[in-house]
Order: C-alpha cells, then structure tokens, then sequence
C-alpha cells in the first residue's frame, strides 16, 4: 500500500496503537508533547542519533526491520555508556515517496520489539515526506542516579583499559558487502542488528566498576582518544590482546591486512571503560553475569605518552587518529 493511501495521521494512528502503557510516561503518542515521569531522584539522560540512507545504511542491504531495530539500539547503546537505564524514544522520519505501509510496519515491528527488548517505550516523534532519502531520526532518553554516572572523564592514570564483546565484527561485515560478498550471519547481524550493552553499562555502572566509560561508533582508537581528550591522560594499547570472534578470526588468517579494522573501523556499539586496579575484581562477575566478555586492551598512561599501540612485533608506535591513518592497508 502506498502511504499516501495512510496518510501521516493514519500512520501515526497505526504505531500509536502498536505502543504499549509505560510507568514512565504520564502521555504518550497523541498530544503536542510527551509527559515523562523520571524515577525520583535520578538524572535525564538525552541523547540522539540520526541514520541516513546512503551513508548510514542502504536499502537494498538492510531489510526494514533490521533498520528499525539498528535505529534503537545505536541510541540506546549511547544511554548503556553513562551507565543509564533507556526509557523513551522519540522517532523522527522523513520517508520518500516508494517507500511503502508495508515497509514501515517492518520498521516499526523492528523497532518496537528492539525498543521492548531495553525496556524503553515510543513516546512520540514527527512524521515528514523526504524529496530525497530516507532518514531516520531517534533521541533517546534515559536516567541516572548521580552516583552511578559514568562519564567520558574520568579516567586516572595506572587505570585498566577494558573492552567487552568482539571488535571488528561490523566493519568486517562491512567491508565485504563493499566487494560483493555475504558476511556470514553472525557478522551480518553484528553490522545491521548490533545489541546495546544496556544490561553491562548499568552493571557496571551500580558496580562503581568503572572511572570513564564510552560506547564504540567511531572505531576503537578514535574513542580512545575521545577518553583521552576528555580526562586529560595518555593510553597505551596491546594490539594483541583486541579480542576477535571467531568469524573475524577466520577472515584474518585469508587477509592479514583486516587486523585494522579492530581498531579503525567502527559501529562496534562495544563499551569501552577504563577500570582502577582494586576494582578489575569485580569484573569477572559481572561479565558473566550478563554472558558479554570483558577483555583487557591496555593501560592509562600519563597525558604526556598520549595514545601508543603495541604490536606483535612488540614495536611501540605513537599514535593519534591522524597518525593511525598512516597505518591504513599495513598489516
Ligand atoms: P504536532 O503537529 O503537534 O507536532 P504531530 O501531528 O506531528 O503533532 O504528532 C502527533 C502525535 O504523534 C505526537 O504525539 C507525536 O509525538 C506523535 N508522532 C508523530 N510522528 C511520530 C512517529 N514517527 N513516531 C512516534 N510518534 C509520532
Ligand atoms: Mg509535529
């Protein structure tokens, strides 16, 4: 069905009846705004996230669920890195004219499962026709007790630097849909069904686990620094010791040169923390418990060492996101 046939109330209509009650939201879809009742004492955490076709993702790669669970979960994955809980999303799209009713209730059955799967609710957006592509707009809102936050400064130095999941996943998936080939399903589903680490961040975040945290978009060393810059101190990084699934283990052993993509490319949505010694106890635990591995990547070092990879060749090199350019296509 075109959805012009719909119409944008009869739209908005259709999700709002998809949408169930939530504790938190005095008023939702249906009013000129959204009422949110935060938990008593807790901070809001707001935050927002824009995919745009042809460059965030393309259409004849990403089926419409998929998008609309990805558009949940690069959000809230941004909530998990200050250690908060998700509540709300707003959902703003801009839809061209070939897309169909058929296509966005797979978008909207993506997201809302997504969405209910971090225990947030749709809370409103806004509904626009685009003359060009199809653009998906989320703000994400969550919270906080004061205590428990946990930001991008922080970190100290002597402090561990600490990864969960796998790196690489997504770029590597990336990558060879870019040449043609099928990532297998693991991979694919790490680049276009990426999970939010929302369970881990507020583990470790009611843990006191962590001094910095941040989650990975942009690649590895980019948000490295982006701590770095942030607490004022240098990091060195083991190369050897990024941890790799099994599937970019594989791909490794054919072409060598892929290694960069552990720590240049992005869309991990990994979080990425820094731990003091007398806390990388608690670590084991909680890693368990929430079944994502929490591996050690590296140290704080003091501001003047800036950012240095170790090799297997046991080089260190001096880095900065413009010098680890140097290292694209090296193996
Ligand atoms: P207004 O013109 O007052 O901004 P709209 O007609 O845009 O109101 O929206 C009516 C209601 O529908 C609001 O609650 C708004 O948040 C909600 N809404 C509109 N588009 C979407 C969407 N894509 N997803 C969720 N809620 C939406
Ligand atoms: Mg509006």
């Amino acid at each position: 069905m075109k959805l012009a046939e719909l119409g944008e109330f009869g739209f908005i209509e259709r999700l709002r009846r998809l949408v169930a009650e939530h504790e938190s939201l005095r008023q939702g879809i249906g009013d000129d705004c959204a009422v949110f009742v935060p938990p008593p004492g807790q901070l809001l955490l707001t935050t927002t996230d824009m995919l745009i076709e042809q460059i965030h993702f393309r259409r004849d790669w990403a089926d419409f669920r998929r998008l609309g669970r990805k558009s949940v979960a690069v959000n809230v994955s941004d909530i998990a890195a200050m250690g908060g809980t998700p509540r709300t999303l707003y959902l703003g799209l801009a839809i061209p004219a070939d897309i169909t009713v058929e296509d966005l209730d797979l978008f909207a059955a993506g997201f809302l499962e997504s969405a209910a799967s971090y225990g947030a609710v749709l809370a409103g957006g806004d509904t626009c026709r685009s003359p060009g592509p199809l653009i998906v707009s989320v703000t994400a809102e969550g919270t906080v007790a004061e205590a428990e936050l946990i930001r991008r400064k922080g970190a100290r130095t002597g402090d561990t630097l600490y990864v969960s999941g796998t790196l690489g996943d997504s770029a590597l998936a990336l990558r060879l849909l870019q040449s043609g080939k099928e990532p297998d399903p693991f991979l694919a589903r790490r680049h276009h069904d990426p999970e939010a680490r929302t369970g881990l961040g507020r583990a470790l975040a009611a843990a006191g686990a962590a001094t910095a945290m941040i989650d990975l978009s942009d690649g590895l060393l980019g948000d490295v620094q982006h701590i770095l810059d942030a607490s004022g101190v240098g990091a060195r990084v083991n190369i050897d010791d990024l941890p790799l699934s099994p599937s970019f283990h594989g791909a490794l052993r054919q072409d060598p040169a892929l290694l960069e993509l552990t720590w240049g490319g992005g869309e991990d949505y990994e979080l990425l923390l820094t731990v003091p010694p007398e806390r990388e106890s608690l670590l084991p635990a909680i890693a368990r418990t929430h079944g994502v591995p929490l591996t050690r990547i590296g140290t704080i070092t003091p501001p003047d060492d800036g950012l240095t990879l170790r090799d297997s060749r046991g080089l260190l090199r001096a880095t900065s996101l413009r010098g680890f350019n140097h290292f694209d296509g090296r193996p």
